[in-house]
C-alpha cells in the first residue's frame, strides 16, 4: 500500500466521520505530519494532493519549506526562543505557542519580515505533567495579552490527548472545543472573528477529534507508514 492509497482511505473515512457528525468535510484540513520522512516522501504526498505539512523541528521545517515552497508548512513542535526567526520565516501556522515571551518574539520577527503570523495556543487539557501547553484557565488572559500585538493573530487552540484510551481522548477534545467557544464569546469582535481553529487528533484518535469539532487533524504515521494498515488487517 502506497501513500496514495492511505491518503485516499483517510479522506474517505474523514468524509464519513464528518457526515456522521453532521459536519462539512471541507471544514477539516488534513495536516500531513512529515517529521519522520524525507523529501522523497513529501514529493510523493504533494503529487497525491496533500497541501499542508507539519514539522516539529525548525531546521527540518526550513529545509522542507525551501524545497517545497508550493506547500503550506506548519510548525507543531516545542518552541525555543532562538529558533523563532527561522520558524517565523517558514511557518504558515504555528500550532504550539504557549509562552508570552515567545508571542512577543514572533511579533517582532513577523514585523521584520513584513508579515503577519498565524498561531494556535497549545493547551494542556489533560493536565499530564509530560505534556506541554498552558492550563485551560490561562487562555483568556493570554488572549487579552495577545490583543496588543499587531503581527501575530491567534487563530485558535491546539492540544494533544493522552494516548491509549479513545474515550479519554474524546473528552479531552470536547473540553478543548468548549474552551474555544467560551473564550471566543469573551473576545472583542475583531479577535473573535479569527479565533475558530481547533487543531486536535493524530493517527490514532483523529476520528474522535473530528466528532468533537476539529478543524485540523495532524496525521503522521497513518499516512506515511503501514503500521495502522497492518493493525486493521490483524484485527
Ligand atoms: C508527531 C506528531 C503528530 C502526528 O503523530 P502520529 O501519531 O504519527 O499521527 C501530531 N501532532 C504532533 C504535535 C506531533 O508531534
Amino acid at each position: 500500500m502506497g501513500f496514495q492509497d492511505r491518503y485516499d482511505a483517510t479522506l474517505a473515512e474523514l468524509a464519513r466521520a464528518c457526515e456522521a457528525a453532521g459536519r462539512d468535510a471541507c471544514d477539516v484540513r488534513v495536516l500531513a505530519v512529515s517529521k519522520t520522512v524525507g523529501a522523497d516522501a513529501v514529493a510523493e504526498a504533494l503529487a497525491c494532493g496533500c497541501t499542508d505539512f507539519g514539522e516539529n523541528r525548525p531546521d527540518m521545517l526550513a529545509e522542507k519549506a525551501e524545497a517545497f515552497p508550493q506547500a503550506s508548512w506548519h510548525f507543531i513542535g516545542n518552541i525555543q526562543s532562538r529558533k523563532i526567526p527561522e520558524i517565523a520565516r517558514f511557518a504558515t501556522l504555528v500550532h504550539s505557542l504557549c509562552e508570552r515571551r515567545h508571542l512577543e518574539r514572533f511579533d517582532r520577527e513577523a514585523a521584520l519580515l513584513g508579515r503577519t503570523i498565524d498561531v494556535l495556543l497549545e493547551v494542556n487539557v489533560s493536565g499530564e505533567a509530560s505534556k506541554s501547553g498552558m492550563a485551560p484557565a490561562d487562555v483568556a488572559d493570554f488572549m487579552a495579552y495577545a490583543a496588543s500585538f499587531d503581527h501575530v493573530r491567534v487563530r485558535g487552540l491546539m492540544t494533544m490527548a493522552p494516548q491509549g484510551d479513545l474515550d479519554v481522548a474524546r473528552r479531552c477534545f470536547e473540553e478543548l472545543a468548549a474552551l474555544r467557544d467560551d473564550v471566543r464569546e469573551s473576545l472583542p469582535a475583531d479577535q473573535a472573528a479569527l479565533f475558530n481553529e481547533l487543531s486536535m487528533g493524530m493517527s490514532e484518535d483523529w476520528r474522535e477529534a473530528v466528532a468533537s469539532g476539529a478543524t485540523i487533524v495532524r496525521i503522521g504515521r497513518a499516512l506515511f507508514s503501514d503500521v495502522f494498515v497492518a493493525d486493521a488487517t490483524v484485527s
